[in-house]
């Protein structure tokens, strides 16, 4: 059965055959050889579309086809068509049909090289892509275009410097900033230095991390990493502090991490304070607090069991499974069953994704700096409850 596109194929062949007729009704009366009215090969191509010989209309339409300046936006439109199609390999023979024509305008050859270069993105062939684009970038009016098409194909291949580059010239010729985007491209490269134990270069490129605006309090969380790996426990500390006076989401990541230098520090004390005071500034940080201290099994540290057990009963769905008007007495037999819940939860929390993407709800276990969904950065943020909903589903449907 023809599909949708199908028929927008259909259509564009329609209108090249109106194209054709219109040329020879009201085109140049000089022309000798004018195509004759409802140009017959038009409507050949068409007939292949309609019953699915997309191979036949296709080689159809590049035989036949003049590309001149009344047709040429049809046969671009049918190329992007079908890219938009996933054939990306008929795409390409349409752009490089409408390249290899000796009398294309400089534009229109620009146009069919963006378009080309479109073509190598989608069909994972990054090289071409990236010659392609970073040619346009150079000079031509798709320069903007390239250099966003040039900083995502750079991002796949983690070639971190390239990008940073390509997203430098962006800021001058697009006239906005990429600070936080160009931040991330120094964090990874930070990031990927610290792994291969190059810790002084890892530190020279938070710093660059943290020249722009908006900053990015990943760059606090990669040195603390950092400062870590090298036993710099007092500049780990601050850092990690500076993460938990800010009242971030981040915490979710340092808190953890800030338990273990704490505890090994034997300063739980200064730690419970320091959480204390967190909460007493912003209530909404307790719920985080506890969601992250479940996940993560932390506890034995006041302020944190308090931020739970708070959580736990105010959870309106586990007011259907236990008493918590008893549990909230807290009396003998009613610690061990909170203990005992806190457990739980933690093992239903491990089963659900801990993290969503704020702009398109992609979600994942670990926090991703770029969603790999919609390549927006930092945009995804921690749950804040155990997602019992999802909890349910997957063990009614896992039955
Ligand atoms: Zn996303």
């Amino acid at each position: 059965m023809p599909t949708e596109s199908t028929f927008l194929l259909a259509g564009l062949f329609i209108l090249l055959a109106i194209a054709g007729w219109a040329l020879g009704r009201f085109g140049d009366r000089d022309e000798p050889e004018a195509p004759p009215p409802l140009n017959i090969d038009y409507l050949k191509g068409l007939n292949f579309l309609l019953n699915e010989q997309t191979d036949q209309a296709l080689e159809h339409f590049l035989k036949m086809v003049r590309v001149d300046d009344k047709t040429i936006e049809t046969h671009f439109a049918l190329g992007s068509l079908f890219r938009r199609r996933g054939e990306v390999d008929r795409a390409i023979r349409i752009h490089q049909n409408i390249i290899a024509r000796p009398d294309l305008a400089a534009d229109q050859r620009d146009q069919a090289l963006y378009s080309l270069a479109r073509d190598y993105q989608a069909a994972g062939l990054l090289d071409r892509a990236e010659n392609l684009f970073a040619r346009l970038a150079e000079g031509s009016r798709y320069q903007v275009q390239s250099l966003e098409h040039l900083c995502r194909i750079y991002e796949q291949e983690k070639d971190w410097e390239k990008a940073i580059d390509a997203g430098h010239q962006l800021e001058q010729i697009g006239g906005r900033s990429l600070a936080l985007q160009i931040a991330h491209y120094y964090c990874e490269l930070a990031e990927a230095a610290a792994a291969d134990n190059d810790y002084a270069a890892a530190r020279s490129f938070v710093k660059k991390a943290q020249t722009g605006r908006p900053r990015t309090l990943r760059g606090a969380l990669t040195r603390a990493h950092i400062a870590r790996a090298m036993n710099d426990t007092s500049t780990a500390l601050s850092l990690y502090n500076r993460i938990i006076n800010e009242h971030t989401y981040l915490i979710a990541e340092a808190l953890p991490e800030i338990v273990a230098i704490y505890s090994s520090e034997g300063k739980l004390d200064e730690l419970d304070k320091a959480i204390r005071a967190m909460i007493e500034d912003d209530e909404t940080m307790s719920t985080l607090v506890a969601y992250t201290s479940i996940i993560n099994d932390l506890g034995g540290i006041p302020a944190i069991d308090e931020a739970v057990e708070q959580y736990v009963l105010n959870e309106p769905t586990l007011s259907e499974f236990v008493d918590l008007e008893r549990l909230a007495t807290g009396l003998g037999a009613e610690q061990g069953t909170m203990e005992k819940i806190r457990r739980a939860l933690s093992k239903l929390a491990a089963s659900t994704p801990r993290y969503q993407c704020q702009e398109c709800g992609f979600s994942s276990q670990r926090l991703l700096w770029q969603c790999p969904s919609c390549r927006s950065w930092e945009t995804q943020r921690p749950a804040r409850r155990v997602q019992f909903d999802t909890v349910l589903q997957h063990s009614i449907t896992s039955r």
